[in-house]
């Protein structure tokens, strides 16, 4: 007599699938449209759930339903869940082969249960498709994107999934089961195929709550450091950007320098073209002086037309090029609504130096260059 019912775990796992499938739809309403997938992962979630409790009325019901239409159900939630994974990535999925492949292997199972019944061949079919399922899923997340906690989780499950199917399928083999055997044979390798099979849908589902959670907070911080119209840092990001380097030149003694832009004659741009075609202009602006500065500089949207750059590490001269570039790159003639820039620069000078005094002067330079007819650069 085993220790544990195989039916009570499959009974508890799915019973545990339905609330994570709960947790996870609950997550689609609530979360920002632009995360994707969480829909998928509680569909595929009831799809597991209602599988899994076919599977549990075994005995109970015609082979057709335990048998074929559990498997088919697993397989589909197994590959809906994939489906989710690519959606959160941003990979396109291609449902209609992979719902063909799944169908014909459901069309095989039912075969080998009512045309030429073997627990052995269906062992083989449900292996081969569920590593197939777990192996192309976690290979997405080992590809895409960065590896926080919670997809490194989703991976290790996925992975222990797919060893689970390999080593199943091994072991039929190596340690064949009687002709009579059935899926509640009490055997130690089917309990820990069955508990191992439970216990990864549920890690999955946390993980995958996990990666969506993840995804949010890292859309929040974006949200509260960018402007939303050009993408540039906003102001209160750059100037803790630039409180940080300040204090980082004081104790390495290097040169910072900061670049004050303001767009000439802007609201005449507004008053000709309109609102809109400022906004594209403004959003070119951001797009061209990032294309043009270095990774470890930063941008910045000051308010209105008003802009500033944080370039760490760069003397006067180097920041007066930087800026002359700019300011040559924004001039350049073409078609439709178009302005010039006008540049103040400033870089750290003395000890005592604040945001606030650097500021200032970069703003004195910003006025001299506008005074002096606009389109310039002028340094403080
Ligand atoms: P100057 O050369 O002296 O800087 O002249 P200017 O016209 O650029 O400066 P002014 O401060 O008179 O006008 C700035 C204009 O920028 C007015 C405001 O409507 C416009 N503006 C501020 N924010 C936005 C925005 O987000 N989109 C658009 N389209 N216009 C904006
Ligand atoms: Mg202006
Ligand atoms: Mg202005």
């Amino acid at each position: 007599m085993s220790l544990i019912d195989p039916r009570t775990v499959i009974l508890l796992s799915s019973v545990m699938s339905c609330l994570m499938a709960m947790v996870l739809y609950s997550l689609k309403r609530n979360y920002p449209p632009s995360i994707k997938g969480p829909g998928e992962w509680a569909g595929a979630l009831v799809l597991l759930f209602a599988g899994a409790l076919l599977v549990g009325a075994m005995g109970k019901l015609p082979a057709i339903f335990v048998i074929v239409f559990s498997s088919y159900l697993l397989w589909c939630g197994l590959y809906l869940a994939y489906v989710g994974t690519q959606r959160f990535c941003g990979v396109a999925p291609r449902v209609a082969p992979w719902l063909v492949f799944i169908t014909a292997v459901m069309l095989l199972q039912a075969w080998f249960t009512l045309g030429d019944p073997s627990y052995h061949k269906r062992m083989i079919v449900t292996t081969l498709i569920t590593a197939c399922l777990s192996g192309v899923h976690a290979w997405l997340l080992i590809r895409q994107g960065t590896l926080t906690f919670a997809r490194v989780l989703a991976i290790s499950v996925l992975l222990a999934l797919f060893a689970a199917q390999i080593m199943r399928l091994v072991t039929s083999f190596t340690s064949p089961l009687p002709t009579s055997a059935e899926f509640f044979d009490t055997s130690v390798f089917q309990l820990i195929y069955i508990t191992a099979f439970a216990f990864s849908c549920l890690l999955l589902s946390i993980s995958l709550v996990l990666m969506a959670t993840d995804r949010l907070r890292i859309e929040l911080e974006h949200f509260a450091s960018h402007d939303s119209l050009t993408n540039a840092l906003t102001r209160r990001h750059l100037d803790e950007a630039c409180r940080a380097e300040l204090e980082r030149c004081r104790r390495h003694g290097r040169s910072m320098a900061l670049l004050m832009m303001d767009l000439d004659h802007f609201k005449l741009v507004n008053d000709t073209y309109g609102h809109q075609a400022g906004d594209r202009v403004l959003i070119d602006f951001v797009t061209r002086v990032n294309a043009l500065l270095r990774g470890a500089d930063q941008l910045g949207r000051f308010g209105g037309e008003e802009f500033m750059a944080l370039l760490p590490e760069t003397s006067l001269d180097e920041a007066i090029h930087v800026a002359e570039r700019i300011r040559e790159l924004f001039a350049l003639d073409v078609d439709g609504p178009h302005c010039s820039v006008s540049i103040g620069i400033t870089t750290n000078q003395k000890d005592n130096d604040t945001v606030d005094t650097l500021l200032a002067r970069a703003d004195a330079a910003l006025y001299r260059a506008k005074a002096n007819g606009r389109n310039r650069v002028e340094a403080a």
